[in-house]
Order: structure tokens, then C-alpha cells, then sequence
């Protein structure tokens, strides 16, 4: 059953606080929150703010978010579901958007599937994962995306098929839309169960080593996208690398900081502003523009009103 949530508060702000649903766990009050479960709900959700001409945006699990501390002046929906809907036909799997990504690749394995083993242990929900192309390892979700039925704010919904999508490195033609990704279907192919098995656990094990666990250290995993070869010949290079090599991790703004085992990735510890955050990747930025004179550009997505130059 989808929930709402627009209680007053006492510090003044009359809506939910989006640091409980950012992994960051920073964000300031929203007008209001819904979060819905199934495609049904959501679409009730989407109508019902239709009627009453409020205007929303929408999150998924909040991995991939730098929310302000003034918050968000609009209605949020959350599209999210601790629950997993997958069906599976033959090679391929039509999933519900507001499935959990990690369920998603488990659910692969399990079936004997491959082709989603780069999605594992990547925090946040389907949908979100469509709208940015999520992966790892040189792979992305949308090499197996078939097609998408996308909603609008009128609750409209069309099916996309995957190549008008432009899927690219951390991009899709989603970004920036007003498309609600509702559902997916990918074309997977058939592996070898106890192999897949054994990559899953390598690859959580790898990224157990890397990466801050997110559920106890509030972060939005890599803050910069890494670098674009410059011709077909090279690599996509680490940002983390000319992080590291310029000295990033020795910065600090309030109570944000570089994580001490990957620069590229700002933790926050208690009572960190997305300010702080913001001011950080603004020095940290700056440090790798300096030395190696290289821009480096955002993979985390900013929300909200932010104060005047900040953003
Ligand atoms: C510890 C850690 C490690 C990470 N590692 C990786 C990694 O290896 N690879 C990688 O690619 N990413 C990684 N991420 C980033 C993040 O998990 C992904 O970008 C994830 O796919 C974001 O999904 P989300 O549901 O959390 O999106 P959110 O953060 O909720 O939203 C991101 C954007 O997508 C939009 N959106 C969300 N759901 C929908 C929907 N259903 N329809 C339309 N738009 C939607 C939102 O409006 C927003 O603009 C990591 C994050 C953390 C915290």
C-alpha cells in the first residue's frame, strides 16, 4: 500500500525530511512524500498530485542524490519496493522499476542468468539505475534492456524500446525527462548457475573492500563520473586516480571528507550539510584541474534549492 507522509514539524518545516531517504542521509523538508510500491499505486499517486496541480519529482532509492539542506519545494514520490517483482519469460525478465537493483541481479543468478552480474551490489532501485545507466566493470544495465514503459506526470505510459534510449556512459536519453521509468524488460543469456554464484560472491566480497558500506556510512558511492578517453584507442580513466594522485583525500569541509580507501567517494559523517559536500567536490575539483588540468564532472545528481553560486 503506498504511504504518505506530510506531517508538520517542529523546527518550522511542514513537510518529511529527505535525509531519511537519501543514503547521504542528508537533505532538508519536501512538501510531501508518497511512496508507492507497485505500478498501481504509483499511478494513483501520480493522478492524485495531477488533481490538485501539485507539481512532484521523483526518487527512487536515493544512491545517486546530493539533496540541500533547504529541501525541496515540491511533492516527492518514492518509487521503491523491499519487495522484488520480476517475472521471468524464457531469457527474459520484465521487472517493476521500484525493485531493488541487488534484488534484480541476486534474482539472475538464482534463475541461471547471466548478464546483469555488473549490477550487483549496487545500491538504489531499477528505475533509477535505467535513468542513469548504472554498471560496473565496463558493463551497464542498458546492454540488456529491451524496452521500458515509461510514465508522464499526466499518468500516461508508452513503452520505449531500449536503442531509442541512448544509453552512454552514466547517461540515457531519461535524464532531465518528465518519464517515470515504470517497468523493464531485459533480454539475459543462459549461464552456468555455480559460476554465476561464485562471481556474485567475488564481486560483493571486491566491493565490501572498496567501498564505505553504505547502510552504516552515509555516502552516494563515486561523486565524479570517471574520465572519457580521448580517442577509441584508450580506457575511460579512474577519477579516483587523479583524485588520489592530486591529493584530494587530505581535504576536509565541516564534516564531509573523501573515504580513505577511494577518493573519488564523499562520506558524511554526523551533522554534514550537502553544503559541506557541495564545497568539498567544489576543492576537490579544483585540486585535479590544477594538476593535471582535467574537468572532472559530476555523477551525483543534485536536488533542491541551493544558495546563490553554490551549485
Ligand atoms: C556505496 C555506493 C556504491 C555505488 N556504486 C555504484 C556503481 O558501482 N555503479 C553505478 O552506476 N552506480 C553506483 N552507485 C550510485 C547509485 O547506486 C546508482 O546510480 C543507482 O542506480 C541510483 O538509483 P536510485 O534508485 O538510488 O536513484 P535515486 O538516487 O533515487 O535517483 C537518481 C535519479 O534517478 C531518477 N529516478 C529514480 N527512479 C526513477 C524512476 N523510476 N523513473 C525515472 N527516474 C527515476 C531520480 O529522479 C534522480 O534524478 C553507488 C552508490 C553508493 C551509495
Amino acid at each position: 500500500m503506498s504511504k504518505s507522509e506530510s506531517t508538520w514539524r517542529p523546527d518550522g518545516a511542514n513537510g518529511p525530511l529527505l535525509s531519511l531517504y537519501t543514503t547521504f542521509r542528508i537533505g532538508g523538508p519536501c512538501r510531501g512524500l508518497t511512496t508507492c510500491e507497485t505500478r498501481a499505486e504509483l499511478r494513483r499517486a501520480v493522478e492524485a498530485l495531477g488533481e490538485v496541480g501539485e507539481e512532484f519529482v521523483l526518487l527512487g532509492g536515493g544512491s545517486n542524490l546530493l539533496v540541500s539542506d533547504a529541501g525541496v519545494n515540491q511533492q516527492v514520490i518514492r518509487y521503491f519496493s523491499e519487495k522484488p517483482q520480476i517475472a521471468r519469460q524464457g531469457n527474459e525478465l520484465v521487472v517493476q522499476a521500484a525493485t531493488r537493483l541487488d534484488d534484480l541481479a541476486s534474482y539472475a543468478v538464482q534463475e541461471g542468468l547471466d548478464g546483469l552480474l555488473c549490477c550487483t551490489g549496487i545500491p538504489g532501485t531499477v528505475g533509477g539505475a535505467i535513468v542513469g545507466n548504472a554498471g560496473a566493470f565496463g558493463e551497464q544495465i542498458g546492454d540488456r534492456v529491451l524496452s521500458v514503459i515509461a510514465m508522464d506526470h499526466h499518468a500516461n505510459e508508452r513503452e520505449i524500446p531500449g536503442d531509442e534510449l541512448a544509453f552512454g556512459y552514466r547517461q540515457s536519453r531519461l535524464q532531465n525527462t518528465d518519464s517515470i521509468v515504470v517497468s523493464v524488460r531485459l533480454r539475459l543469456r543462459l549461464g552456468d548457475r555455480d559460476r554465476l554464484r561464485t562471481r556474485r560472491q567475488e564481486i560483493l566480497a571486491l566491493r565490501a573492500a572498496k567501498h564505505p558500506d553504505w547502510q552504516h556510512t552515509p555516502t552516494a558511492g563515486s561523486f565524479f563520473k570517471n574520465i572519457e578517453p580521448t580517442s577509441k584507442a584508450e580506457r575511460r580513466q579512474a577519477a579516483g586516480w587523479f583524485l588520489e594522485q592530486a591529493g584530494a583525500k587530505a581535504l576536509r569541509v565541516g564534516k564531509a571528507r573523501p573515504f580513505e580507501k577511494h577518493a573519488n567517494i564523499i562520506v558524511a559523517e554526523r551533522g554534514c550539510r550537502a553544503v559541506d559536500v557541495l564545497e568539498l567536490s567544489r576543492q576537490m575539483a579544483a585540486l585535479v584541474k590544477e594538476k593535471f588540468g582535467i574537468e572532472l564532472h559530476r555523477e551525483v545528481r543534485l536536488l533542491g534549492s541551493w544558495p546563490a553560486g553554490v551549485a
